[in-house]
């Protein structure tokens, strides 16, 4: 069977387990003069993450789901409007900080244009209307099938951001699939927003984990609000040293990902009823099945009969994401199985 379900799916490799062994651990839950934690191996976590961001100050996570939802009750009071775009993580799955419920904070939704990067004039319009108290972006985008906001739109988002003083807040789950594409460095991605969060659990690999980066008086405060969710671990070290070994192992291996990728979109592009909804930029391949007359969970239904397990992605497609483990011999056989259901149902 192959699985292209999600690159959450990648397993810790025995050196990876390893790391765990001999990390130096203490109290996560313990703040220093500092404000940091006792754990030295989450510390020396949060201290690369700073640093390869550019930012002042970094708070391991155990998700990324809470590093955003804890972004968001940072930056954010109930009742605030923060600027998203529909179809982002941290609002179409996560959820909490703005329901009813919970947060209450009040979605305003911004368009992507027809690159998938956020629309300058949409945001600059709602900016300029009403009063925002922050924005959201997300790069590499997940339900656009893991397309990137290139620089210059990063820069373009800054200007007109800061200009009514609206900070950004960057969903990176991606973030390193997002610099590999774009040819640039995380930091340079990073320059443009206030705080960023990346995932340790995706594509680089590691078990579990995310880190969100920005300001060290607001990642002070952020330490608050993590708590309040009930975020605050103690012996932390033992998920920081896989994630620790992923960022020094893992991030320049992305580049593989992206060309087994690309490799299986070339071949998919030879189906007559298999569309592809755009060229894939790094390691997600979002087709549109439309033209099958049925819907996207039935499709993988049929996928997985053939050995192939896919899911559901946006409105009328369905996802495959490449991630480590998953060889190019994989890619070749997930297209030949997709090429022969198209066949099938096309003659
Ligand atoms: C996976 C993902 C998250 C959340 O990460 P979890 O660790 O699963 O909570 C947030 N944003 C995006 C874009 C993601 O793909």
């Amino acid at each position: 069977m192959i699985d292209l379900r999600s690159d959450t799916l990648t397993l810790p490799d025995h050196e990876m387990l390893a790391s765990i062994l001999t990390a130096p651990l203490g109290d996560d839950g313990r703040l220093d003069k500092n404000g940091q934690g006792e754990d030295p191996s989450v510390r020396a976590l949060e201290d690369l993450s700073a640093h390869i961001t550019g930012k002042e100050s970094a708070m391991f996570c155990c998700s990324g789901t809470m590093a955003n939802q804890t972004a968001l009750l940072t930056y954010c009071h109930p009742h605030d409007r923060v600027l998203v775009n529909q179809l982002q993580h941290l609002f179409h799955s996560e959820k909490m900080a703005f329901h009813e419920r919970y947060g209450q904070l009040i979605p305003v939704f911004y368009q992507l244009d027809q690159h998938f990067m956020p629309d300058i004039e949409d945001i600059q319009e709602n900016l300029t209307s009403k009063k925002i108290s922050l924005l959201c972006i997300e790069n590499t985008h997940n339900f656009s099938g893991g397309t990137c906001i290139n620089l210059q739109r990063m820069s373009e988002l800054e200007k007109i951001s800061h200009a009514c003083n609206v900070p950004i807040h960057m969903d990176g789950a991606r973030l390193f699939n997002a610099a590999a594409a774009l040819h640039t460095s995380a930091a340079e991605l990073c320059r443009h927003v206030d705080s960023v969060q990346f995932c340790f659990s995706k594509g680089l690999g590691a078990p579990i984990g995310s880190v969100l980066c920005g300001p060290r008086a607001w990642i002070q405060e952020a330490r608050k609000i993590r708590k309040l969710l009930g975020g605050n671990m103690r012996q932390a070290g033992v998920m920081a040293a896989p994630a620790m070994y992923a960022l020094k192992h893992n991030i320049s291996r992305l580049e593989e990902d992206h060309q087994n990728t690309a490799f299986c979109a070339d071949l998919l592009s030879k189906g007559s009823l298999i569309h592809l909804k755009n060229s894939p930029q790094t390691n997600i391949v979002m087709i549109d099945i439309q033209e099958f007359g049925c819907t996207p969970e039935q499709f993988c239904h049929t996928a997985e009969k053939k050995g192939l397990r896919i899911l559901p992605g946006a409105p009328g497609c369905v996802r495959l994401v490449f991630y480590k483990g998953v060889t190019r011999h994989d890619a070749a056989e997930a297209a030949r199985i997709l090429l022969q259901i198209d066949q099938e149902k096309s003659s």
